[in-house]
């Protein structure tokens, strides 16, 4: 294994004081038998901070690379989430300890509701517990709405640090930043990269940006979402666009380029649509050996 490099990466302070590295790495849809090998190499990279869930399936290997790394506890930023058949007070604490015994972990960075589906009012009940007991620094949210988002924060005790959503430079997701904002909830970015969409690699206000910067369209997007205040964590389990992904941190978009990305907004999901009512059965009924 390549000696971890000292890359330093910038954090945010969460509103709890607590602070979370801008760019993290994503382990969605990597295989169990995977995951190891690609968040050794994440690692060797640079990145500390890493996004899991138990519905990913590949806790465990997150958590043996972590422990073969050698990196100090406290250099690094992990992330995982609750899944919905997992929804309830009860259940959710009780997910909560097998997901930290997976990741081989005694406390968790982030502890996120995946979907707001199911008993999630208990489940936020169970993590502010959580939270209270020094299990987790922080507990957050994702793929909530503004609406639901709102909600949770003004029936509960403790605002969501995050809202992990989908947005990208085709759902941008401007409103639901301002609520966010306004509430001092920090607005983290799932699928930055468009989920390898080649449509967005082809774009030509992308494309012509990444030119005139000698950058990456990858490079282009990490940044311009950067530049908003949002939190990336784009998933490869190449090397050398691991190190692409990290390499965003010397150059800068003008006023004139994040405007002219704006443009690229339509305003929907190129994923999942969460309001869809065939999609919300659909992810209610995904059960997993959790
Ligand atoms: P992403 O936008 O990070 O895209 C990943 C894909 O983009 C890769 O598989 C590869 O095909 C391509 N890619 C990556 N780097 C590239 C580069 N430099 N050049 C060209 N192509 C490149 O998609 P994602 O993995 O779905 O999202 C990132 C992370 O967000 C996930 O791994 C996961 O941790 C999290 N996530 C969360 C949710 C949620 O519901 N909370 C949903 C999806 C993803």
């Amino acid at each position: 294994m390549s000696t971890p490099t000292t890359l330093t990466i910038p954090t945010v302070t969460l509103n709890n004081g607590i602070e979370m590295p801008t760019l993290g790495f994503g382990v969605y849809a990597v295989s169990p038998e995977e995951t190891e090998r690609v968040v050794t190499d994440a690692l060797a990279a640079g990145y500390r901070h890493l996004d899991t869930a138990s519905a990913y399936e590949n806790e465990a290997a997150v958590g043996r690379a972590i422990a073969a790394s050698g990196i100090p506890r406290d250099e690094l930023f992990v992330t995982t989430k609750l899944w919905i058949s997992d929804a309830g007070e009860e259940p959710a604490r009780r997910a909560f300890g097998r997901s930290l015994e997976r990741l081989g972990l005694d406390r968790l960075d982030l502890y996120l509701i995946h979907q707001p589906y199911g008993d999630y009012y208990g489940s936020w009940r169970a993590m502010e517990k959580l939270y209270a007991e020094g299990a987790t620094r922080a507990i957050g949210v994702s793929n909530f709405h503004p609406d639901r988002l709102v909600d949770l924060d003004d029936q509960n005790e403790i605002t969501p640090a995050v809202d992990q959503v989908e947005t990208h430079p085709f759902f941008q997701r401007t409103v639901d930043h301002q609520v966010m904002a306004e509430r001092g909830v920090q607005h983290e970015s799932w699928g930055p990269l468009g989920q390898g969409r080649s449509d967005l690699f082809t774009d030509p206000v992308l494309t012509g940006i990444a030119a005139s910067h000698e950058k990456t369209v990858a490079q282009v997007v990490l940044r311009w979402l950067l530049q908003r205040d949002i939190v990336v964590i784009p998933k490869s389990a190449r090397p050398e666009r691991m190190r692409e992904n990290l390499d965003v941190f010397d150059f800068a978009l003008t006023d004139e380029e994040m405007a002219r990305i704006t443009t690229l907004d339509t305003g929907a999901s190129t994923a999942f649509d969460h309001r869809d009512p065939a999609g919300v059965a659909f992810l209610g009924n995904v059960r997993f050996d959790t």
